[in-house]
């Protein structure tokens, strides 16, 4: 098990799927846990609940991580609980999914801001902190879609892929502080965002992952705290793929 006794997490996004996952991964190696969500608040006290149970601090903040000044309030809202953050976990997404000519640009710019601004607004937020305590480690969420794009999510393939580019920029940044950034690409996960897919999509997704399965979000989770962890301390810049070997 990864030992994060001491340390601080943010995480955003964790009220379901693989960040609550995240959350739980963190928790039971000793983290204090901070968690974001949307709207969900019933579901997000539940993870605070479970990560608890294993012992952790936990506390839950409502914020969409597209308003800069609702993730500078938590931001703060952890600083004052918890007194320092060592890990931040990109991982609240959305998905809008159209074809490019159906797509309408409400529903770009709705992802292009959940996704990528969100990632950016979290990352600037925690990123002198980090420098300060000269300490600190940034993993992402980014997609196989993001690797390899996907027909009728051009809004999600780009935030994805942007998150890749600024993962490297950021990590090349701040390498010099013991800082690092990474990402973790995961393929096919069973969440609520893939059980929203229409049947014949899932099918043919399926049908493109050797391992001839999904992934769970534990699976997803796992990955993501290795790289969180101290025993990932030399990997920066770098694209962790946890699917199956779907982009192979
Ligand atoms: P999910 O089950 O749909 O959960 C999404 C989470 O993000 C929820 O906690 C949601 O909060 C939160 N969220 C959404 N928009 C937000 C915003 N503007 N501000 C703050 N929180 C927000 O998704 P998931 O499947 O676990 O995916 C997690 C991440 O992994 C996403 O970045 C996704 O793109 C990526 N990913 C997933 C898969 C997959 O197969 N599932 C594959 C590749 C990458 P509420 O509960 O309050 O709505």
């Amino acid at each position: 098990m990864m030992d994060f006794t001491g340390k601080t997490a943010l995480v955003t996004g964790g009220s379901r799927g693989i960040g609550r996952a995240v959350c739980l991964e963190l928790a039971k190696g000793g983290a204090g846990v901070v968690l974001c969500y949307a709207g969900s608040e019933t579901a997000a006290g539940e993870t605070v609940r479970a990560a608890e149970a294993l012992g952790a601090r936990a506390l839950a903040v409502r914020c969409d991580v597209s308003d800069a000044g609702q993730v500078s309030g938590m931001v703060d809202a952890v600083l004052h609980g918890f007194g320092r953050i060592d890990i931040l976990v990109n991982n609240a997404g959305i998905t809008r999914d159209n074809l490019l000519m159906r797509m309408s640009e409400e529903d770009f710019d709705a992802v292009i801001a959940a996704n990528l601004k969100g990632t950016f607004l979290c990352m600037k937020a925690v990123s002198r902190l980090m420098l300060k305590q000269r300490y600190g480690r940034i993993v992402s969420l980014s997609s196989v879609v993001g690797l390899r794009g996907n027909a009728g999510q051009v809004n999600y393939a780009a935030s994805k892929a942007g998150i890749i580019g600024m993962t490297k920029s950021l990590a090349k940044e701040l390498a010099g502080r013991n800082v690092t950034v990474n990402a973790v690409a995961p393929g096919f996960i069973g969440t609520d965002m893939t059980a929203a897919m229409p049947e014949a999509a899932r099918d043919a997704v399926l049908a493109s992952i050797p391992m001839n399965r999904m992934g769970t979000a534990e699976e997803a989770a796992r990955a993501v705290a290795f790289l969180a962890s101290d025993e990932a301390a030399y990997i920066t810049g770098q694209v962790l793929a946890v699917d199956g070997g779907m982009s192979m």
